[in-house]
């Protein structure tokens, strides 16, 4: 890392070990680290040097304003520190990694960008839900559950949703889980489809659920599932019964070895 310059850095869902070799070599060089709140503590312990700046929600208080963060980036760069911005998941997927960048460019600040492992996609992985299945799907829908005013995004087309996504991965959307799941439903999607809820995804509190999408928000509720979580609704979410290696890892028998059906068509 040069002095004055910003990593912009994902650090993945959780486990340390899903941490890019980049990220590694940032927390170790870097002379600031400004991380957010999803991001391990197991991580931060890497960061020997490093002064930590801590840019999330803590104690019920308000996040630090994003303007605030992306100048508080630009103040240290112009210092000439070597920056690490530390962000849970990949930088640019929900997570604002866009929006910092700008503002950097906007100072004349350099800056790198390193990708992260997304929750959506390795969260996934950790409860053996594979994010595509050949069987399955041939395209993954990503959507946030809330827009930057905390409301069920307005801007989605949940009949285009419903009827297209051939496997829909949401962000943020155990708040308002029930809604879209009624949305899905009245757009005509069987609410008979697969659905799970991946908790604390790749971390010990791992936690999984796996549902219906008629019964999503029902278990949701009747459950102790907090955020962070990813939920998954689509036919791929059936594989876990096979795939699921932490269990297997522990012994247990899978559940099923062919969850699809479909090995009788010569998959
Ligand atoms: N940039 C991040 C996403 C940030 S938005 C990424 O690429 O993963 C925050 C949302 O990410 C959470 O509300 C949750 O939906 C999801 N998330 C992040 N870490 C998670 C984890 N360990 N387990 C489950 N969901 C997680």
């Amino acid at each position: 890392m040069e002095p004055g310059w910003v990593w912009l850095c994902g650090a993945g869902p959780g486990d340390p070990g899903l941490l890019t070799l980049h990220a590694l070599n940032a927390l170790r060089q870097a002379d600031v680290v400004v991380y957010d709140a999803l991001v391990s503590p197991e991580i931060l312990d890497w960061a020997m040097n490093a002064e930590l700046v801590y840019a999330g929600k803590r104690g019920g208080k308000p996040s630090a304003k994003q303007q605030d963060i992306s100048l508080k980036l630009v103040e240290l760069a112009k210092a000439g520190k070597r920056v690490l911005r530390l962000k849970g998941g990949d930088p640019f997927v929900f997570g604002r990694g866009g929006e910092e960048a700008q503002t950097l460019l906007a100072h004349g600040v350099n800056f790198r960008i390193v990708p992260g492992i997304s929750a959506g996609i390795g969260g996934l992985a950790y409860a053996g839900i594979p994010v595509t299945h050949r069987d399955v799907n041939q395209s993954v829908t990503f959507v946030t559950g809330h827009d930057h005013t905390g409301q069920a995004p307005g801007s989605l087309n949940w009949r285009a949703l419903a009827e297209g996504a051939q496997v829909l991965v949401i962000y943020m959307g155990m708040k308002h889980a029930r809604h879209i799941a009624n949305e899905l439903m009245a757009a005509g999607r069987p609410g008979d489809t697969p659905a799970a809820v991946v908790c604390n995804a790749t971390t010990p509190d791992q936690q999984v659920l796996e549902t219906t999408l008629a019964h999503l928000a029902d278990d949701i509720e009747a459950s102790d599932l907090q955020p962070p979580a990813i939920l998954c609704i689509g036919h791929n979410v059936k594989m876990r019964e096979a795939l699921d290696w932490q269990a297997l890892a522990e012994g247990a028998a899978p559940r099923s070895l062919d969850p699809l059906g479909v090995k009788a068509q010569g998959a």
